[in-house]
């Protein structure tokens, strides 16, 4: 079940260069910034509320955050949803004819497990669902 919008990930070329709008501009506070080697993109958290803002910067010529840069410049990446359950909202989509880009979850930033849906089953938006829960054993 899904309980909220957990972040926004934002697509950047830089984050030492972007951060400094979210924090001297919008005032927002950088909790952590993390590499994920597994997506080849370094990450930056910032938190409002119950939300966060995710910049993503890649880490190499070939990831998929270049790809993303190259095509369209920086901007809105994807949209990420918090479920209870990712393995379970992952097979529900699928369920439902989603095209999905991980059909079970794989560990992001802060060791949440995630999955993308694909953006032409969701009307534009790469969709992600996370969640806390940690895999099956
Ligand atoms: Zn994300």
């Amino acid at each position: 079940m899904l309980q909220k919008i957990d972040h926004i990930g934002i697509a950047v070329h830089s984050i030492a260069q972007a951060r400094i709008f979210y924090e001297q501009t919008l005032g927002l506070h950088c909790e952590r910034i993390e590499e994920v080697p597994s997506q080849q993109v370094r990450t930056a958290f910032f938190s409002l509320g119950e939300t966060k803002i995710e910049l993503l910067e890649p880490m190499s010529e070939d990831g998929p955050i270049t790809k993303f840069l190259q095509r369209q410049g920086e901007g809105v990446h994807h949209i990420a949803y918090r479920s209870n359950n990712t393995a379970a909202q992952l097979e529900k989509a699928k369920k439902a004819g989603c095209r999905l880009i991980n059909t079970t979850p794989i560990t992001g930033a802060g060791g949440k497990q995630i999955g993308f849906l694909h953006p032409k089953s969701t009307h534009g938006v790469l969709t992600e669902i996370c969640s806390t829960q940690h895999p099956p054993e």
